[in-house]
């Protein structure tokens, strides 16, 4: 009872906060006082673009970042608000060549998804926006999928009605909404494990909840290197995501220097041109520290991007290029939402 009646409260606060968002957004207040941020950077951060309720879709829903007219519609506000720039551009402008323009916004997307080669790709040179992708390198043109997907795949496909959670409590679901969140949580529930132990559970998943994976299925899920040099040769950027997508604090300080350069040299030799940016795996606050910070500037990358929320003012990013935040778009997110949260006051939400 009690939890019904918080979950009642919580969908009307939520419902109160989107008429306010909708009414600020038609009214423009969403922009108010939006002189005193021209010298801000908002930088975009997107995973894939695909419609998670098209038939056959079987991965992780929160790394879908928007529905393809949504991510239309996100260009378009972009093209009228902001000046979109390349990573070219950042990277110039932190080596003093020259100024970034007022209200730079920079487009970035991270795993590397086909979805970004097939259908955001299109509308972005629609928009003549360039974008970075930054890619696990070791998933690329593979069948290895990210454990994200492995796992919602097996919760999606399962006749089984309950799964074992590392802190050995037994979760149970009747139906497919249920199963959902539990596949939610459960895959949440990795993040938390040391890399070996998560890599235990996730490979005893299948057999856990029955279910067979054809074979190469993963392989429509990610980019090949032939895409990702015609993106390269017409405007797109790339940057490293490590090689295998491990949470860099949770591994030893060597296989994190391993994961770096290794990704660098791995993209650079595909695409034939240096990189020159980065993207921690997760990206809060206790996935980096100084030390990977380090690691990162040794491997001769000229910046880094995090996943803490809220633009940055540029006397921020020019203080420490290694932890640039970035703006995480959900495929929640109305457009209202979406211009909420390039407003600079959203990074104090967390
Ligand atoms: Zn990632």
């Amino acid at each position: 009872m009690y939890s019904e009646q918080t979950k009642t409260t919580k969908s009307i606060r939520s419902s109160i906060i989107k008429k306010i968002t909708a009414l600020a957004f038609d009214t423009g207040l969403i922009r108010g006082g939006r002189q005193l941020w021209s010298k801000s950077l908002t930088v975009l951060n997107y995973h894939r673009i695909d419609d998670p309720h098209r038939e056959g879709f079987a991965s992780f829903l929160p790394t879908v970042s928007a529905h393809p007219d949504e991510f239309n519609h996100q260009m378009e506000y972009l093209d009228r608000w902001f000046n979109v720039i390349s990573l070219r551009d950042v990277i110039n402008w932190l080596a003093g060549r020259h100024s970034l323009p007022p209200y730079a916004a920079l487009i970035t997307f991270d795993d590397g998804y086909l979805d970004n080669y097939t259908t955001a790709y299109p509308i972005l040179k629609r928009h003549e926006f360039p974008a970075v992708i930054y890619l696990t390198s070791g998933h690329i043109d593979t069948d290895v999928p990210f454990y994200w997907d492995l796992a919602a795949y097996c919760f999606f496909h399962t006749r089984v009605d309950h799964v074992l959670f590392p802190d050995h409590t037994e979760h149970f679901w009747r139906n497919p909404i249920d199963r959902a969140k539990v596949s939610n949580s459960w895959i949440e529930s990795m993040k938390a494990l040391p890399e070996t132990q998560k890599q235990e559970w996730v490979s005893r998943l299948p057999e856990k909840l029955a279910v067979s994976i054809p074979h190469n299925y993963f392989r429509k899920l990610m980019m090949n290197w032939d895409q990702v040099r015609e993106m390269s040769s017409n405007g797109m950027e790339f940057g490293g995501h490590t090689i295998n997508h491990p949470i860099l604090s949770r591994i030893p300080l060597d296989q994190a220097r391993v994961e770096i350069e290794g990704s660098k040299a791995n993209i650079e030799n595909e695409i034939g041109k240096q990189i020159f940016s980065f993207a921690y795996p997760n990206g809060k606050r206790a996935d980096l520290d100084p030390f990977i910070e380090n690691l990162v500037k040794d491997a001769g990358f000229r910046a880094a991007f995090t996943l803490l929320n809220g633009p940055t003012s540029q006397l921020e990013a020019r203080q420490n290029p290694y932890a640039i935040r970035r703006i995480f778009i959900g495929n929640h997110h109305s457009l209202p939402q979406f211009a909420t949260l390039l407003n600079p006051l959203n990074r104090y939400r967390s």
